[in-house]
């Protein structure tokens, strides 16, 4: 199956306790795109860049297998940019800075090669542009996947719920789970958040791990403790990216592969946080993956006699 990609392309400057980092490349398309491609699953990005995006980081994208025809470039126009400063424990960041730049006033455009994509997986953006793109689609995709951030819940409520009663798996944090359903329970929030629309809600805990609600079920999977933490940045987006190209590869959206891709996007996310940026996703191989993989059976697998 293809995943069809809608986020942000961007520059980032990440500030950790570890070091910081000038312009690089980051967005929430970008970490899913390369995720997709770390899995060998047909991919292409829709979003906007400026004419100072590097043309560098375009083919990176494209040799990897990620279609970009999606990507508009205004030449005269400056690329979304953000920068956020973690705090000692990584839990917690600050955005320092954010500018919309081409983002403002973007209209997106599906290219005839991607209209056919199975999978649409709408990253954070404003719910009106991935709104937009859902009604872009000439064939209705068989999967909307839905990532958002209480930014949006602050500034676009409205929209968003809009966008939240057309998907099918909403990913978002606790705390925006609680935000968004009013409950503090994650139960409580997963079952009011069903009745808003996705038959699937994925809650992230961050370092505590992901939980998938789907009709009274729950599955829960813990994060790969790490020795090292060193950025945090992008972690759910690449989470998203390999959930949902561990499905496209699939060509399975039952509950059952959903409990399999929660594992394949936690094992991906656990690389992202390794190094700066997209920096580690664009090292790892899919024998990486592997060995990850098995080292989440490990942790998790037990046997009991009672
Ligand atoms: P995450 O760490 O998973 O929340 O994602 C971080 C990425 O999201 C960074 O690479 C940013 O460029 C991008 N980002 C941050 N804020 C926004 C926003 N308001 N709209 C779109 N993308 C954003």
């Amino acid at each position: 199956m293809k995943l069809l990609v809608v986020g942000s392309v961007a520059f980032d400057a990440i500030e950790t306790p570890f070091g910081k980092t000038d312009k690089i490349l980051g967005g929430a398309a970008t970490y899913i795109g390369l995720a997709a491609s770390v899995m060998d699953v047909k991919s292409g990005i829709v979003s906007v860049v400026g004419g100072d995006f590097p043309q560098t980081d375009l083919d990176m994208l494209s040799d990897r297998g990620v279609n970009i025809e999606g990507i508009e470039i205004v030449k005269e126009g400056k690329t979304f940019f953000w920068s956020g400063k973690y705090h000692n424990d990584l839990n917690t960041r600050d955005t320092l800075v954010t500018e919309v730049n081409v983002l403002e006033n973007f209209d997106p455009k599906i290219p005839a090669s991607m209209q056919d994509a199975e999978i649409l997986l709408l990253g954070n953006l404003h719910p009106g542009v991935q709104l937009s793109v859902l009604e872009k689609m000439e064939k209705k995709p068989k999967l909307v996947i839905l990532d958002t951030m209480n930014f949006w819940m602050d500034s676009a409520l409205d929209i968003l719920m809009e966008m939240v009663k057309k998907t099918d798996v909403i990913t978002i944090n606790d705390e925006e789970a609680r935000q968004l359903s009013g409950e503090y329970s994650l139960v409580k929030a997963a079952k009011k958040i069903h009745e808003m629309g996705p038959q699937f809600v994925i809650i992230k805990k961050g370092e505590h791990g992901a939980l998938l609600f789907h009709e009274g079920k729950i599955f829960a999977i813990p994060a790969l403790p790490l020795e090292e933490v060193f950025d945090p940045t992008g972690a759910g987006d690449t989470f998203a990216g390999g959930f949902a190209s561990y499905l496209a590869k699939k060509g399975s959206m039952t509950f059952e592969t959903m409990k399999a891709a929660l594992i394949v996007g936690s094992a991906m996310a656990s690389f992202t946080v390794e190094k700066f940026g997209t920096e580690r996703l664009q090292e790892i191989t899919a024998d990486d993956m592997d060995r990850r993989i098995k080292e989440f059976k490990e942790l998790t697998t037990f046997e009991v006699g009672v």
